[in-house]
């Protein structure tokens, strides 16, 4: 059995963060994650310049490669209109930019991969975590077990961790499916401008089109999931409804 001292399971950016935050540790760190890098994460791919100041602070090198790969439209508002399509908007202060997640997350990962001591397995799920007196025993899909003194649980809203270490499984209540894709040749929008839009027909749900990298736009909509139950809304219809037909 492969032993560490840490497990951070998951690789999205907290768990890569963590793995980056670890590198001058002297720690025998494993980072796994169930997909393997770029993956796609629906998200708006919008990100502030606390990304920018945590990486720096980590290490002035991981803060200056995350503006060197950057080449997303730099974000400087936001608008949001109500169901009654009333509209608010503010001028957002400090670094806002944007970059697809399979762009972003691959990023983190790849520093990582380069930047640190930390062994990465990928195509790797955490099956089964037991608690034992002197750590944890991560169980993976094959069988595989790894041991560390201490795991980190990194892995997302629906997080395998959580819910072995803790019975905070049931306060997951709200949880929001979404769909979202990347449009060229928007009209109208402008990119430096994000948009959301709360729906008259979808209680609990918005609309968003924020400017994404080479003139693309990132269109999508997300609900609350009992909203969508309660009211049986088919949010694919409700989508395409959105596109082709809402000015
Ligand atoms: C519709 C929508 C729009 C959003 N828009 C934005 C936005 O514009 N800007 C913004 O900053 N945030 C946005 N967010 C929030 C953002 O997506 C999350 O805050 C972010 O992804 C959290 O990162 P994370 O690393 O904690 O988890 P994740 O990015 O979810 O990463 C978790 C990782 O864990 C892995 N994993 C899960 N289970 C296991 C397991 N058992 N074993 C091994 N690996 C596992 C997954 O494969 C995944 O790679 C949005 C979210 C939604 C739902």
């Amino acid at each position: 059995m492969q032993q560490f001292d840490v497990i951070i399971c998951g690789a999205g950016p907290a768990g890569s963060t963590c793995a980056l935050g670890l590198f001058d540790a002297g720690l025998n760190v494993a980072l796994l994650d169930k997909q393997s890098f770029p993956r796609e994460k629906i998200c708006g791919d919008a990100y502030g310049g606390y990304a920018y100041k945590i990486l720096n602070t980590i290490s002035t090198k991981f803060g200056a490669k995350l503006l060197a790969i950057n080449q997303g439209a730099i974000i400087k508002r936001a608008k949001f209109v109500s169901p009654k399509k009333h509209l608010v908007e503010i001028r957002l202060k400090g670094f806002f930019s944007s970059l697809p997640r399979t762009v972003f997350d691959n990023f983190l990962l790849q520093m990582v991969k380069e930047e640190t001591k930390t062994t990465i397995f990928e195509n790797t799920t955490a099956q089964k975590i037991e608690v034992q007196s002197d750590g944890v025993i991560v169980t993976t899909q094959d069988g595989t077990q790894l041991k560390a003194k201490m795991i980190i649980g990194s892995d997302g809203s629906h997080s395998n961790v959580q819910s072995a270490l803790t019975n905070a499984r049931e306060t997951l209540v709200e949880t929001y499916p979404g769909i979202r894709s990347y449009y060229k040749n928007v009209k109208g929008v402008e990119q430096d401008c994000l948009e959301i839009h709360f729906l008259p027909n979808i209680p609990k749900g918005y609309f968003w089109i924020f400017p994404s990298t080479d003139g693309l736009n990132n269109v999508g909509i997300a609900a609350n999931k009992k909203m969508l139950a309660k009211h049986h809304i088919n949010m694919r219809k409700e989508f395409h409804y959105l596109m082709n037909e809402e000015p």
